[in-house]
């Protein structure tokens, strides 16, 4: 059986995106760090559709942690394997670099970038010698690809993470596992609840902050067959905001 991982599943982007796949067909690990309550309601949602889905909790940015806890869950499944990895675990510790403590620079590199390469180097020998190969979609940021005043550590975060997606396709193509990413511009998720988001949304061509199901219908597609022939690429999804 082929199932999904989304790291940091528990909210935002992360639950409308496990949401997604398990409408998709595809049994779901719901990662999360601490919020046990709000991992266990994604799950509920999905079991009520009728779909599958099993929590897996650990700390993406604890190495020790992410090889303990998925080797436990390939060790359990031998039958099985992730086919569908979602990097999407990410937090902000916006401050101008100058002003900016050693921890909030580490915590948001360890978190997007340490955070991806533990998960997906634990993953990907399975996923490459599967004959039906695998899909590995990391999420980015408009941050990443413009850089961002005040978000020095997210923005060099999130374009180390285009940078690795780009490299890690042309490993990985060959044995039929694409790679990508997507780079979102403002979406109403708690992440974003602290910004003032009248005035930021005027900023935005289409005049409003995304939903996170916009976001998960495009992780969706690149998780499906139709999106068989697209890799290396990083799709933006931000209302026209540039
Ligand atoms: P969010 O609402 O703050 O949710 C963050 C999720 O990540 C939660 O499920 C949280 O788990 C989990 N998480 C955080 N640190 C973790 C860790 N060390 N290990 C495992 N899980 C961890 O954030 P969001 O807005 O959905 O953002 C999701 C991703 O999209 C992030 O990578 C973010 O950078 C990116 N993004 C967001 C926006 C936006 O506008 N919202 C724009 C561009 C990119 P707990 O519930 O257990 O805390």
């Amino acid at each position: 059986m082929k199932y999904a991982l989304v790291t940091g599943g528990s909210r935002g982007l992360g639950r409308a995106i496990c949401c997604k796949l398990a409408e998709m067909g595809i049994p779901v690990l719901i990662n999360y760090q601490s919020n046990q309550a709000a991992a266990e309601e994604v799950r509920d949602i999905i079991r009520s559709n009728g779909g599958e889905a099993e929590l897996l909790r650990f700390d993406v940015s604890n190495e020790s942690e992410v090889t303990e806890v998925l080797s436990q869950w390939e060790s359990n499944h031998p039958e099985d394997y992730i086919a569908y990895l979602v990097n999407n675990a990410g937090i902000r510790r916006d401050n101008v670099m100058f002003m900016m403590p050693t921890s909030d620079w580490q915590a948001v590199m360890n978190t997007s970038l340490n955070g991806f390469f533990y998960v997906t180097r634990q993953l990907l020998p399975k996923m490459m010698m599967r004959k039906h190969g695998g899909r590995v979609v990391n999420m980015a940021s408009l941050s990443g690809l413009k850089g961002i005043a005040g978000q020095t550590n997210y923005s060099a975060a999130k374009a180390g993470l285009i940078g690795a997606t780009k490299a890690l396709a042309q490993e990985a193509a060959a044995r039929n596992v694409t790679v990508n990413a997507v780079a979102p511009g403002f979406i109403e998720t708690d992440m974003t609840k602290d910004l003032p988001q009248e005035e930021l949304q005027k900023l935005v061509p289409m005049k409003r902050f995304g939903k996170p199901e916009e976001v998960a219908a495009l992780v969706g597609f690149l998780c499906s067959d139709a999106a068989s022939y697209i890799t290396g690429e990083v799709i933006s999804i931000n209302g026209g905001l540039y």
